[in-house]
């Protein structure tokens, strides 16, 4: 397997390799492109959001225009060398990433700084298949038949995820029996006591049947990324329960850090990584996003992570201490359910929130503050290659 440092023509800046195109690593590599040669190493050719679960089950179009999007489109990456593959080793003393890539071939590429930034498998809306978007299209159709087709539906789960399915869901479908399982007397652990109880209210006065204190038994051998009905145990004993669709958003993570040294892991698979992104014991690494064990609820792939990291790694090129820090707030924030017809609720750390119409939030949050602000423009119709490197995959997929 022939290294090479990459594939564009020669450049003297150093190279950026960064590992994983989601939500984190597309803010990254489109930040550092402006000062360094970066290569993004991706399983998909579109970014596929992990965002906004209850959105993407029932505003389906809604949630694509803003959650599932070529990675061409975005226009900072127009700078980003993008190659559809996935990581299979990193040799941190080498400095070298061995690739599978998506024509089947293999590849190695020596980079002078690298980001990890690929996330976790999480139930079935996060994974590290190495696809293209006809199949990503494929299986969210298919995923949204199954929701059509069945007339209860049992989410399991009182993580934001399961919170913003179960609500969307009874709210989409008034006619069908949604059911929420969750272990604790509310949902949304980790978030303040009042947006917990908020949403407690909120879930019930839609028609969602809440049952706290159940901790569903995953069966042998199933994965929560399926897509079954069935009937469902629980380890308290409770009564058994039958759904014709099972959605599991029970919040078993697993990193997607097969391809790193164990020495980089803490005990649960997570990479190690301190105030400044930093991976500990590794000068030239970073790591950001869902699978960097930064603070307990792992949350740089907000909270400006990114700028951080690129701040601390520009400083490491010239050879300067790192200015940034990673100041990790204490409890969860955002907006649980996503955009409704009345507009979006935001709640902050400190258990406060805020309305935001409909209106300001089509015209000037997703547009200007997201699409232009945070992602630098994302333009909207036009097919670009992707994958300069094979030349065979485009933003369809074909
Ligand atoms: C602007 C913004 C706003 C947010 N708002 C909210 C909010 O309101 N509420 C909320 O709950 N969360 C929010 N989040 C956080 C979000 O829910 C997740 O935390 C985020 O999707 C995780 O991003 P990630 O980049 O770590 O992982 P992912 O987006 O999952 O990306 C990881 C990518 O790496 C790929 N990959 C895996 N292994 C490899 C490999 N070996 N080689 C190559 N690629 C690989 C994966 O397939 C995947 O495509 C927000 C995030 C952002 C950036």
């Amino acid at each position: 397997m022939a290294q090479d440092p990459a594939s564009v023509e020669s450049d003297a800046r150093p190279t950026v390799l960064v590992i994983g195109m989601g939500d984190t690593g597309v803010l990254t590599a489109g930040h550092l492109s402006r000062h360094c040669r970066v290569i993004g190493v991706t399983t998909k050719p579109v970014l596929v959001s992990g965002q906004e679960l209850g959105l993407r089950l029932t505003e389906h179009a809604q949630w694509r225009r803003n959650y599932l999007i070529p990675l061409a489109h975005y226009r900072r990456l127009s700078r980003v060398e993008v190659i559809h593959g996935r990581a299979v080793r990193i040799d941190p003393l080498a400095q070298t990433a061995s690739l599978e890539l998506a024509s089947g071939e293999q590849r190695s590429l020596i980079w002078d700084y690298l980001v990890i930034a690929s996330g976790v498998s999480n139930g079935f809306w996060r994974d590290d298949r190495l696809d293209t978007y006809g199949v990503i299209d494929s299986r969210l159709a298919s995923q949204r038949a199954a929701v059509t087709s069945a007339n209860s539906i049992a989410v399991v789960g009182g993580g934001p995820s399961g919170t913003s399915a179960a609500f969307n869901l009874k709210r989409a479908h008034p006619d069908k029996s949604v059911t929420l399982f969750f272990p604790g007397e509310d949902p949304l652990p980790g978030y303040p006591q009042s947006t917990r109880r908020y949403h407690r209210e909120l879930l019930a006065r839609q028609g969602v049947a809440l049952h706290g204190g159940h901790r569903a038994v995953v069966p042998d051998g199933l994965a929560t990324s399926d897509w079954t009905g069935g009937r469902l145990e629980f380890e308290g004993g409770q009564t058994s329960s039958q759904a014709d669709l099972i959605i599991w958003a029970a919040g078993r993570l697993k990193p997607h850090t097969d391809f790193l040294p164990t020495e980089m892991l803490n005990a649960a698979g997570f990479v190690r990584t301190d105030a400044c992104l930093n991976v500990e014991g590794y000068a030239r690494i970073f790591a950001i996003g869902d699978v960097a064990a930064t603070d307990p609820l792992r949350c740089s792939a907000r909270n400006w992570a990114y700028k951080v990291l690129c701040r601390n790694l520009l400083a490491k090129i010239k050879q300067r201490p790192l200015p940034a820090r990673f100041t990790p707030p204490p409890h969860r924030w955002g907006s649980i359910v996503g955009p409704q017809p009345t507009g979006l609720r935001l709640h902050t750390s400190k258990g406060k929130s805020h309305a935001l119409p409909r209106w300001l939030m089509e015209w000037l949050l997703y547009p200007l503050v997201v699409r232009r602000f945070i992602y630098g423009g994302v333009r909207s119709k036009e097919r670009a290659s992707l994958v300069r490197d094979s030349g065979s995959v485009d933003d369809q997929g074909r």
